[in-house]
């Protein structure tokens, strides 16, 4: 008899499913604590924006309805704010959807998608589910200035005539790492103009660097630019899922073909107008990252552990070469002392831990943790 699991499509036989960080519920569930900290999913540690709170509970009211499947109302925020016309941006159910539309649109079987070594675990999922082959270039050297960021060099010399999409994240996740605007758009302008580059800026309002870029910037030049976004991580309603993609207008009305009518939920909507408009959120949410970026990185130097430099609201750091602790030990040791953070040994980097940026008392948890773990 065949199995079930031969009939999949051949790609989603090889498929490993995206591992999500460990809900705080079930930690507590499982080891019977109360009071454990979350620093594992990128989240922002300051909960949701009141304004968002308001929206979502006004969006209520309207249960029955079906949500505006154009999204307009976020769509006309979004086109103030950021300078485009409407028929550039593209909503989705997070900014996930839009990788999984841009795939779908098009990535045929046996056609190849380009990625770096340690990037974000979406790209493969994506690339795998619609037949796609991956082609992973090698990453940064340990000890680059950006170490395992992208090597934009090695990127384009993975690049054949059967690729389709080339997916770069700035800065990246796990690792944090960035690319410079000039590095950036030479690349961009030497991929051929044939290629979809999807340019990943989930933590795009973190970065405070000088040369960090606006790639949106770049769309009236190249019309096979898309430039991602999400309100999951500043603007901190991940729980609704909303995220868009920036684009030329004919690219958005592609994935616009191949997009689910109702793909973004009416509390999403309600909430990513409100959260939009919410500066002030931002400016804390930014402000409290910084130093808390602070604090991780004083304490892995006090504590003589090395950790990948990062922009965005996390941090790898590694807890594994200078202790010769077990990796996988010291994230079991902090569940049991309520903290949990991210593995990445499935991003091929096993003695780090990946800490996402808390409030000070969540940071000095998980630190004082840390400490009792690596003593034991
Ligand atoms: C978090 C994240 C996303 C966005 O996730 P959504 O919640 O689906 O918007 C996209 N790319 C990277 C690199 C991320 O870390």
């Amino acid at each position: 008899m065949t199995s079930i699991h031969d009939l999949a499509n051949p790609g989603v036989q090889k498929l490993t499913p995206y591992a999500p960080g460990k809900p705080l519920d079930e930690l507590e569930r499982e080891y019977g604590i109360t009071d454990a900290v979350k620093l594992a999913s990128n989240e922002n540690p300051l909960g949701p924006s009141p304004r968002a709170q308001a929206a979502i509970a006004q969006a209520m009211t309207e249960l029955h309805r079906y949500p505006d499947g154009n999204s307009f109302e976020i769509k006309q925020a979004l086109s103030a704010k950021l300078g485009l016309e409407q028929n550039q941006i593209t909503l989705g159910n997070g900014s996930n959807d839009i990788l999984e539309l841009i795939a779908r649109t098009f990535v045929m079987p046996g056609e190849e998608v380009v990625f770096s070594a340690h990037a974000f675990a979406v790209y493969p999922i994506v690339t795998q589910a619609v037949n796609g082959v991956m082609k992973i270039a090698p990453a940064n050297p340990a000890g680059h200035a950006m170490p395992y960021g992208h090597d934009l060099a090695a990127m384009l010399a993975q690049i054949t005539d059967k690729t389709r999409v080339i997916f770069v994240a700035n800065p990246n996740n796990p690792t944090g790492t960035w690319l410079p605007k000039d590095e950036l758009y030479s690349f961009i302008k030497n991929v051929p103009e044939n290629i979809i580059v999807v340019v990943d800026e989930a933590y795009f309002e973190y970065v405070e660097e000088g040369e960090y870029p606006d790639a949106s910037q770049w769309l009236g030049e190249f019309k096979n630019l898309v430039v991602t976004r999400t309100f999951s991580k500043i603007y901190g309603i991940p729980a609704v899922r909303i995220g868009y993609g920036m684009s030329h207008p004919d690219l958005a009305d592609l994935l616009n073909r191949v997009r689910q009518p109702f793909n973004v939920n009416a509390a999403a909507q309600a909430a990513a107008v409100a959260a939009l408009s919410d500066d002030e959120y931002v400016a804390k949410s930014l402000e409290t990252n910084k130093q808390g970026m602070a604090q991780l990185i004083g304490a892995c130097e006090e504590m003589d552990l090395g950790y990948i430099p990062s922009v965005g609201n996390f941090i790898c750091i590694d807890v594994a070469s200078n202790t010769g602790v077990d990796t996988g030990a010291v994230y079991e040791g902090l569940l049991h002392e309520g903290v949990i953070v991210r593995p990445v040994a499935n991003y091929q980097l096993p003695s780090y831990l990946r800490i996402t940026i808390g409030t000070q008392q969540e940071n000095q948890r998980f630190i004082d943790g840390l400490k009792k773990v690596l003593a034991k």
